[in-house]
């Protein structure tokens, strides 16, 4: 059987040797030969520290082109990646290393004496550095290796990389990604996207992410194109880099952050073909908002870490605000009953279940947590609740873990802060359920003003009234400068749980 192994489709797909691949504002720009190069030096590396095929390499490294070099590295070496959110305290990190056993850790290089103490004390052993300005005990080592490497030849089934979940719901999960996964989604967003060697992509999310290092990395790499690769989220920079980028791939809050910014204007988009937004919902405001100052309206998509890309806004019909679009091509989705997973008919409210070569093999050592997950036909269930319009757009209506069930009664959140967020002077809102001593649950919305507004909890109260069902109005409202985000954007509804859970005992 011919090898799957996703980095011989990379290269098999690449065009010109001297094309830029990554392209930095320093002197760690890579062509596409210096990038296989350098992958080929770095799995050399790996192998002589003891990696061996089916082993994990655990990475927890501020963004720089070596993290793409160790990821490509990993799929020559067989070996599968496990990159950690670098927000991670050293406590954080010791689950996530005492639970993947990775046969490599890679850290910043100022945490090295401290991962390698942590290391030892959990029985494992080897503890390399890689810094963003190509230093660091494992730079070293790569550039002292051969630039030649034989990639080791992978089924389809076999793992590309762990990737833990961002534990917005409670503890990350470990999901298993096969070559196929990562491979099949993406040649399916190169096709549904358009994405060409012609292509200038603008990179700079976090790449320890499905969003910024899956969906953005190897939809560029398979289809030969730029990446223009910024460490950080800076819209000084993203808007500089416009002038020639033809495409951007964000969060919502890149999108509003760059609405804030003067100097956004349509002259300056006027080069782009197409702005993408993912990973947290965007609202049909920012959507409208980018329409006019642009020109163009912003493609949004739906996926997961467990099963990559699900759904996306088409390339040419219509762009629908406030709906994630249609499922790919080759991805099956379902919205389905959430006892016994009967599918239901368009426009009922439902679980989103998903099947297809993009779904994950498996949450990493939790058997039962994984059986849990997939229904016995094989549907994978997300945990995301959601609509088919009539015409086939998915709705997300909020995660199942954020219903709020009052007095017997669903109250979807986001039902409620569109009402709210509607309201002068909010910015946004979160609703969420917090245990009650008479309804179970009692809805309570923290609502975000904008600077110098005067919204008061009466004020939402009040302007509530009558427009929302007696049960699906908040019993209380607190009001904060702003809402606790992640480092995808997404808001913590956990952690706004538990700092407020005693507000009704
Ligand atoms: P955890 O599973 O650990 O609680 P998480 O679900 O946030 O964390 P990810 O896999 O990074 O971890 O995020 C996937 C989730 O992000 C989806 O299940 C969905 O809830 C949300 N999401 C992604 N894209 C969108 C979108 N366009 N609109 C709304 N929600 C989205
Ligand atoms: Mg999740």
């Amino acid at each position: 059987m011919p090898s799957a192994n996703l980095f011989e489709l990379i290269v098999a797909r690449s065009g010109r040797p001297d094309q830029m691949a990554l392209e930095t504002s320093d002197a760690t720009s890579l062509t596409y030969a210096a990038l296989f190069e350098r992958s080929a030096r770095a799995a050399n590396a790996l192998v002589a520290l003891g990696v061996e095929p089916g082993d994990r390499v655990a990475a927890q490294v501020d963004k720089s082109t070596d993290v793409i070099v160790l990821a490509l590295a990993c799929l020559r070496a067989g070996a599968a990646l496990l990159p950690l959110n670098t927000a991670y305290t050293l406590p954080e990190l010791e689950y996530f290393l005492s639970d993947a056993e990775p046969a490599l850790t890679v850290c910043r290089p100022a945490s090295l004496a401290a991962v390698r103490d942590l290391a030892r004390r959990l029985g494992l052993s080897a503890v390399e550095s890689l810094g963003a300005a190509r230093d660091g005990t494992l730079a070293e080592r790569i550039a002292a290796s051969a630039p030649d490497f034989e990639t080791v030849p992978r089924r389809a089934d076999d793992l590309a990389a762990i990737l833990y979940t961002s534990g917005t719901t409670g503890r990350s999960k470990g999901a298993m990604l096969t070559h196929e996964n990562l491979a099949s989604n993406a040649l399916t967003l190169v096709d549904c996207w358009r994405f060409t060697d012609a292509d200038r992509l603008i990179h700079a999310l976090p790449v320890f992410h499905t969003h910024g290092l899956f969906v953005a990395v190897n939809t560029a790499l398979l289809a030969g194109a730029t990446m223009i690769y910024q460490n950080r989220f800076d819209p000084d920079a993203v808007l500089a880099a416009m002038a020639d980028a033809t495409a951007l791939m964000g969060v919502p809050t890149f999108y509003t952050r760059l609405l804030d910014h003067p100097g956004l204007t349509r002259a300056v988009a006027a080069g782009m073909r197409l702005f993408v937004s993912g990973s947290a919902p965007l609202l049909a405001e920012t959507h409208a908002a980018w329409r006019e100052r642009t020109g163009f309206a912003i493609l949004e998509r739906y996926g997961m870490t467990e099963t990559n890309m699900i759904t996306s806004n088409p390339y040419d019909g219509e762009r629908r605000a406030g709906t994630v679009g249609l499922p790919l091509p080759g991805v099956g989705v379902r919205i389905a009953e959430p006892e016994r997973g009967a599918p239901l008919p368009a426009g009922e409210i439902g679980v989103i279940e998903v099947k297809g070569p993009n779904v994950f093999k498996g949450y990493w050592r939790m058997p039962e947590k994984t059986a849990q997950e997939f229904r016995p036909d094989g549907w994978f269930i997300t945990g995301d609740l959601g609509l088919f319009d009539p015409d086939g757009y998915v709705h997300i209506v909020g995660r199942a873990k954020d219903l709020v069930i009052s007095g017997g009664f669903n109250v979807y959140p986001k039902e409620v802060e569109s009402e709210i967020d509607a309201i002068e002077g909010v910015l946004e809102s979160a609703v969420i359920g917090l245990p009650h001593p008479d309804f179970g649950e009692g809805v309570t919305a923290v609502v975000a003003i904008r600077p110098g507004a005067a919204v008061t909890e009466e004020g939402v109260l009040a302007a509530l009234e009558g427009r929302l069902a007696k049960f699906k109005a908040p019993k209380r409202v607190f009001v904060v400068d702003e809402l606790p985000r992640n480092s995808m954007g997404k808001v913590q509804k956990a952690l706004l749980r538990e700092t407020l859970k005693d507000t009704f005992r």
